[in-house]
């Protein structure tokens, strides 16, 4: 059995529906009365993925404050995908989305230079009040190089799982795809198989929730 290990990181403004998504995600439940986030923590998940491969996800959910803030590296460090949400009621948590996805670009990288896997999450898709169109998530997300963006409502259990499913594809799909032996030390052969490797896949498999 394969086992691959990665800390994903959770950001977005306050109230967006962080919290509730970690918690349908890992526990399958929504409760609307969800604690708020005291300082950064993480939730474990395990993911049977294939017959041979396992999948340890460490959730880490940051600290519930209304804005955007700059991050410290510490947060970021070790991490291999993101999730930056907001909600599709509220415009200043949207455009809260290009600097949290800057801060992320700007403090954490690829072995071989390039961003880490990113999904933008439209969550709260069940309410009538929008205030985002389709069309502007759409640039929005291939601007900000997203890559993909999904509308998720964790209420009414929607995407949840296939962006997570999605963030995990992606997360496989650009590390080295020959794990290194000992006897092994030739990096340049696997960064660029990384290379070719995620190309296509960033181009061809963005999706529209
Ligand atoms: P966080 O601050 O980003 O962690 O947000 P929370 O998870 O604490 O959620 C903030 C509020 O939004 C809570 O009252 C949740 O019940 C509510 N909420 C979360 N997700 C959804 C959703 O998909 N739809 C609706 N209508 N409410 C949601
Ligand atoms: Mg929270």
């Amino acid at each position: 059995m394969t086992e691959h290990q990665f800390k994903i990181l959770i950001v977005g403004d306050g109230k967006v529906g962080k919290s509730s998504f970690v918690h349908r995600y890992v526990n399958g439940q929504f409760n609307k009365n969800y604690k708020t986030t005291m300082g950064a923590e993480f939730t474990l998940k395990l993911l049977l993925w294939t017959d041979t491969e396992r999948v340890r996800l460490q959730l880490w959910d940051i600290a519930g404050q209304e804005r955007f803030v700059s991050m410290n590296r510490v947060y970021y460090k070790g991490a291999s995908g993101c999730v930056v949400m907001f909600d599709v009621s509220n415009s200043a948590s949207f455009q809260s989305c290009r600097h949290w996805k800057q801060d992320l670009d700007d403090k954490s990288l690829l072995p071989n230079g390039q961003p880490l896997p990113c999904i933008l999450l439209a969550n709260k898709c069940d309410l009538t009040e929008r205030v985002v169109s389709v069309e502007s998530l759409r640039r929005f997300s291939q601007d900000c190089g997203f890559t993909c963006w999904m509308e998720t409502s964790v209420k009414d259990n929607r995407n949840v799982n296939e962006a997570m499913r999605r963030l995990v594809e992606e997360m496989l799909s650009v590390q080295s795809p020959v794990p290194p032996s000992d006897t092994d030390t030739d990096t340049g052969f696997h960064l660029d198989s990384v290379e070719l490797d995620a190309g296509p896949v960033l181009d061809t498999r963005c999706c529209s929730g």
